[in-house]
């Protein structure tokens, strides 16, 4: 499309997608992503680059010097995991694997990042070091945060890390960022009512967990509407409930589950006090018992200002200016990029790859049309930070 978009990745185009397609045949969840590790080490080593495997399991740590000499070191990572969806598509490179689909794209992060380690290890004009990380479990199970744990940046100290997301239903081929946080925090929580069960002639004879659950769901709406301040985005959403198995009885218990979201961590502390209380007070006016059970999962995602200069100029050199998109609205969606952010600081943008299906969905497709742009990106973003500048 542009002139930033290199024209050795280009000619690749044919082969890059026959990676991709292959990848997509072969979709692996949080942690198991074996024969997807096993392809993205053996693409890395085909290309030169010594791989450190072993990290959260399947990751996966590529490292290229620079021949210009000393400089930063910079990671740029892709993941790999799929989801629990059945693929709903006819593509001949459909899923293989019943119950597990490549529906967020991560096949063609991996795709436009070995495209670009390729095309980087043939031509490392640059001062300082590349390190390519791989990482699993990106959905739900925050592999991001395993792989720190288990000492990524001691291994492999860097100055900044970058990250990359496909983004369906924007105009294709710009990119998306905003300063500060990007991507919300996220909880999950469950909560066990108790009651007593009964006849459902004989309700005065039951403490009625399903009335209790009811008013619980109703309640719960004041967390965001009453308690968190109206300009700090929030959202609490009851997503389960279960309880009770005929018509004609009260049952002992109902479970209700459901998740919490924001960007700001007061407001984190915040929902969750209200949260508590409620579920406590509700329960109590029923005479019920209610068991909580409250988990944080990923951090907000917080892009840091510098980095995202750096991050949106090599976005610029490659789509053009005019296809950037500065100031784009904060997804309440999460990522576990954000862990890597919480340690180094860094910045995560959006491909955006034009109309069609959605992220999660059965009938999405990673648009391989994206493939020469986010790997022509990750080239120019190593020159734009280790040099020289394209
Ligand atoms: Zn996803
Ligand atoms: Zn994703």
């Amino acid at each position: 499309m542009q002139h930033g978009i290199l024209t050795e990745i280009e000619a690749r185009a044919g082969e890059h997608t026959a990676w991709r397609r292959h990848l997509h045949t072969l979709p692996e969840t949080a942690f198991e992503e074996l024969r997807t590790s096993a392809f993205v080490a053996e693409k890395l080593e085909s290309f030169g680059l010594p791989v450190h495997r072993g990290l959260a399991g399947t990751g996966l740590v590529a490292t290229l010097k620079g021949r210009l000499g000393e400089g930063p070191a910079i990671a740029l990572r892709a993941d790999m995991d799929a989801l629990d969806i059945h693929e709903e598509t006819n593509l001949p490179w459909r899923s293989t694997i019943a119950g597990k689909m490549h529906a967020c794209g991560h096949d063609g992060h991996m795709t436009m990042l070995l495209a670009a380690a390729e095309h980087l290890a043939a031509h490392p004009d640059f001062a300082g070091t590349v390190h390519f990380v791989f990482q699993p479990a990106e959905e739900n199970e925050g592999g991001g945060k395993v792989m720190v744990e288990q000492g990524l940046f001691d291994t492999f100290p860097v100055s900044a890390a970058y990250g990359l997301h496909n983004w369906p239903n924007a105009p294709f081929g710009s990119f998306l960022g905003r300063s500060g946080a990007m991507f919300a925090w996220f909880d999950i929580f469950e909560v066990t009512i108790t009651g007593r069960g009964a006849h459902a002639a004989m309700p005065h004879k039951a403490i009625d967990p399903v009335v209790t659950a009811a008013e619980l769901v109703g309640a719960l709406q004041s967390v965001v509407s009453r308690s968190v301040p109206p300009h700090e985005p929030a959202v609490l959403t009851v997503t389960q409930i279960h309880g009770g198995e005929t018509w004609n009885v009260i049952p002992d218990e109902v479970v209700l589950r459901g998740t919490a979201r924001g960007f700001n961590p007061e407001v984190r502390d915040l929902i969750e006090a209200r949260f508590r209380d409620i579920v406590a007070g509700v329960a109590a006016a029923h005479g019920a018992s209610a068991r909580i059970r409250y988990e944080r999962r990923y951090p907000a995602l917080v892009n840091m200002p510098a980095e995202l200069e750096q991050a949106f100029a090599a976005a610029g050199a490659t789509v053009g200016g005019e296809h950037l998109i500065r100031d784009a609205a904060p997804f309440m969606a999460a990522e576990d990029f954000a862990y890597m952010l919480e340690r180094v600081p860094g910045a995560y943008l959006c491909l955006a790859s034009g109309p069609g299906p959605n992220l999660h969905n059965a009938h999405y497709d990673f648009n391989d049309a994206l493939i020469p742009v986010g790997a022509s990106y990750w080239v120019n973003l190593v020159h734009h930070v280790l040099g020289p500048a394209a």
